[in-house]
């Protein structure tokens, strides 16, 4: 089994070929899509909105998965759900109730995970690692593609992983940003 889940950003596509370049990272290995879906107020750009989740559901057969960087990603859970998504993560920092908008991910049929911040202690997610699937790191400031990776994430990646273990949960760590063959 492959111990890395590969999952390239849909962020980095010409939209012009989005088919051939769904079908290339296809042919290439890719186990999931990366969705990163920016609503231009909790991060500064404008993407995605769940039309693209729905265009490339009709494209591959992939897991989608969604990264909402949203200041009111409840609102968009159901949107993104019902256009196809697999996974949906939310940004802890936009979730004062977390707990509930976990069991709307999955009562919308999708797998939860949760997001945090660079300057998000990892500490932030540990009540709810037994309930997510996914805990996904970012590594540069989220809002745009073709940033630098924060080595400081490095020991944070750690620290989550300790967690994980501590709460015998079950997520998956993913790594958001600035990855390359070197880290
Ligand atoms: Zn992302």
């Amino acid at each position: 089994m492959n111990s890395f889940t590969l999952c390239p950003s849909i962020l980095s596509a010409d939209f012009a070929r989005l088919r051939e370049q769904i079908q290339e990272v296809e042919a290439a290995g890719a186990d999931w899509i990366h969705v990163d879906v920016m609503d231009g107020h909790f991060v500064p750009n404008l993407t995605m909105g769940p039309f693209i989740v729905e265009t490339i559901r009709r494209i591959t057969q992939l897991p989608i998965d969604a990264h909402l960087m949203v200041t009111d990603p409840d609102r968009m859970i159901p949107w993104y759900a019902a256009a196809g998504a697999t996974n949906l993560s939310v940004q802890i920092e936009t979730c004062p109730h977390i707990y509930r908008t976990i069991q709307v991910i999955r009562d919308a049929g999708c797998r939860p995970g949760v997001v945090l911040n660079p300057g998000t202690p990892a500490e932030a997610i540990e009540e709810v690692l037994p309930l997510v699937d996914v805990v996904l790191v970012m590594t540069v400031n989220p809002g745009f593609s073709g940033q630098t990776f924060i080595p400081a994430m490095l020991s944070k990646i750690e620290r989550v992983s300790r967690l994980i273990e501590k709460t015998n949960s079950q997520a998956q760590i993913q790594v958001d940003g600035g990855n390359d063959a070197s880290n």
